[in-house]
């Protein structure tokens, strides 16, 4: 992860601003649109259930990696041959969905295992370990008021984030059954959260979460962020962590390790939802429990 310091995104200027209202019916454009073209390069996925420590965990087994894996060895020798390697600077203009705000665009994920992912992506270059800020939030808010979804960060490559150019993620809700909260809902039981930094008894890893006051714009949102920080006492910003909010919650885990007996997780883990290669990983990921890989990627246990 080598990206540039001071250029800003190659991205044409502000007519791109998408209209109140028009996120959604854009997000399911640009996806059919890119279907077609093959920008978009979907992996299908089966997902099965496995019941770990009180959650039904959506464990989603890839069908076929090989397209990503390949353009992320592709990133990793380029960028270990001193290049600078940015997919954000520059993006496949039929996966741009368009400029939530004068500072963020929204782009569709090229390998989404859950359709309609999208990266909410700082139009001038910041660091992914940079602090978020209100104008992060603002735009996960203005995404958020048009597509119910599950927001998240991966601070850090400790934490599960692939590329260093600033994004946050989205994903529509629900996440694949029925209910409209993530599987992590069963225990984090998100109703019964205070509005300043709380945390959930029943969760065995460590967090700090609150419930979010309707409409809480970015400075809100901001602050909530770090309270729950402070509540954690991540004080020092290059520390790893995931970000996890709803309309509704949001919720703060501190990072140890990117994996924990050789399984890697990103913020989704911390919402009940993982992803494996194979048949043989998903057997992997049942006799290890993937409550235990949440405890051992946060700290909680040792490997
Ligand atoms: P993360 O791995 O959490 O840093 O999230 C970055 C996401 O960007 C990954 O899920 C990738 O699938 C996605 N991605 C990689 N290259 C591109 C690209 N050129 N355009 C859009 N999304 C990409």
């Amino acid at each position: 992860m080598t990206p540039p310091r001071d250029r800003p995104t190659a991205l044409p200027g502000r007519d791109r601003l998408l209209p109140a209202g028009t996120l959604w019916p854009r997000i399911r454009e640009c996806s059919a649109r890119a279907l077609e073209s093959g920008a978009l390069k979907p992996i299908p996925a089966e997902c099965e259930v496995v019941s770990d420590g009180g959650v039904d965990f959506q464990v989603r087994i890839a069908a076929n990696l090989h397209e990503k894996i390949r353009e992320v060895r592709a990133q990793q020798e380029r960028e270990a041959a001193g290049e600078t390697v940015d997919p954000f600077a520059d993006p496949e203009p039929d996966l741009l969905v368009g400029d939530l705000s004068a500072t963020h665009y929204a782009l569709l994920n090229k390998f989404p295992v859950l359709a309609h992912h999208l990266l909410l992506v700082t139009r001038a270059f910041e660091d992914q370990q940079a602090p978020l800020t209100a104008a992060d939030f603002e735009a996960l808010r203005t995404a958020l008021a048009e597509m119910d979804g599950l927001g998240f960060f991966n601070a850090g490559r400790a934490a599960g984030a692939s590329q260093g150019h600033k994004h946050l993620q989205l994903v529509p809700l629900p996440l694949g059954s029925e209910d409209p909260q993530p599987p992590i809902e069963a225990l984090l039981r998100s109703r019964d959260l205070a509005a300043g930094p709380d945390t959930s008894p029943r969760l065995p890893f460590p967090h700090a979460a609150c419930r979010l006051q309707p409409g809480a714009d970015g400075d809100e949102l901001l602050e909530c962020f770090r309270a729950l920080r402070a509540a954690l006492g991540l004080t020092d910003f290059t520390a790893p962590y995931n970000l996890l909010a709803t309309r509704s919650w949001m919720m703060l885990v501190p990072r140890a390790s990117e994996r924990f007996d050789g399984i890697m997780i990103n913020a989704l883990g911390f919402a009940g939802g993982f992803l494996v290669r194979d048949r043989d990983d998903l057997a992997n990921l049942r006799r290890i429990g993937p409550m235990r890989v949440l405890q051992g990627v946060s700290g909680a246990i040792e490997e």
